[in-house]
């Protein structure tokens, strides 16, 4: 009776011990985090979340004397430089903007977007221009990866080798504003490029060159939906509708050359006569 009673303990101090061992073998090959898999965060967590305060069209209505303070600028929605502009426009210079992600966004395409600002300031003379914003931002840029979208194969034969590279059809860039009125309050643009290149990896061409010829062109259209424009049938329009994607094939070397566009010019005199202060 004795001796069974220890021979019990010991069975459940040993299966207690193994039981110990298997967890600690168990955790110690907990999945390895693959390097890609934090693309999946690059996704707009905002999303389908602009909800206008609601003190912002009381607030509008009340027309304000205030003289201008850009420190200000995004709590003061009563006030509208350019209450004489009937169409659609925001109501104050500088407009801010700021890059969400600007670290995922890489180098190459935070200073796209930045040559895109410049441009418009640039081509209207600096009646419109913009400031970078800490917080709150008027503008407010994502740059969003997609993923499995570009492939690369290689077929090798006897004498010749070929190489494909495809990308699937995608689009380039997203913009949404939020108005009240004819005021744009809020701008909220998305820029894709694809996942896999600088940006993710840190190496190779940037995933937002693949297809665009380097140029700047839709970071500019994208700005000039958040400055109510909309798309245009002429082709060789920035805001052709046809813009905002990509298609199927990458454009060869050839096909870069002229390929790219000025700003209309019937969307800089409009630019230029709507932010004109009198
Ligand atoms: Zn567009």
């Amino acid at each position: 009776m004795k001796f069974t009673a220890l021979s019990l303990f010991t069975l459940v101090l040993i299966t207690l011990l193994l039981a110990a061992c298997i967890q600690q073998a168990q955790t110690g090959i907990s999945p390895e985090i693959e390097p890609g898999s934090q693309i999946q965060d690059l996704q707009p967590e905002k999303q389908g979340e602009i909800t206008p305060d609601s003190n912002l069209s009381e607030k509008a209505i009340v027309n304000s004397s205030n003289p201008a303070n850009y420190s200000n600028l995004a709590e003061d929605s009563s006030r509208d430089d350019y209450s004489r502009v009937n169409r659609l426009h925001w109501a104050h210079m500088p407009v801010t903007y700021r890059i969400l992600n600007e670290e995922e966004c890489g180098r190459y395409e935070s200073t796209r977007i930045r040559r895109a600002f410049s441009a418009i300031t640039n081509v209207t003379n600096s009646v419109v221009y913009f400031a970078q914003a800490n917080d709150s931002a008027d503008i407010e840029l994502t740059c969003v990866f997609i993923e499995d979208c570009y492939k690369k194969s290689v077929e090798i034969y006897s004498d010749y080798v070929v190489r494909y590279e495809t990308i699937c059809n995608h689009e380039l860039g997203l913009a949404r504003t939020t108005t009240e009125g004819n005021i744009i309050r809020k701008a909220e643009i998305y820029l894709y490029g694809l996942a896999g290149f600088a940006e993710t990896k840190r190496e190779g061409p940037s995933g937002f060159y693949v297809g665009t010829c380097g140029h700047a062109d839709t970071e500019i259209h994208e700005l000039l939906h958040a400055f109510g424009y909309k798309h245009s049938e002429d082709n060789s329009s920035m805001m052709y509708y046809k813009s905002d994607t990509f298609g199927l094939s990458i454009r060869k070397e050839g096909e870069c050359q002229g390929s790219k566009r000025e700003i209309d010019r019937s969307i800089v005199e409009d630019l230029v006569k709507t932010y004109t202060v009198r």
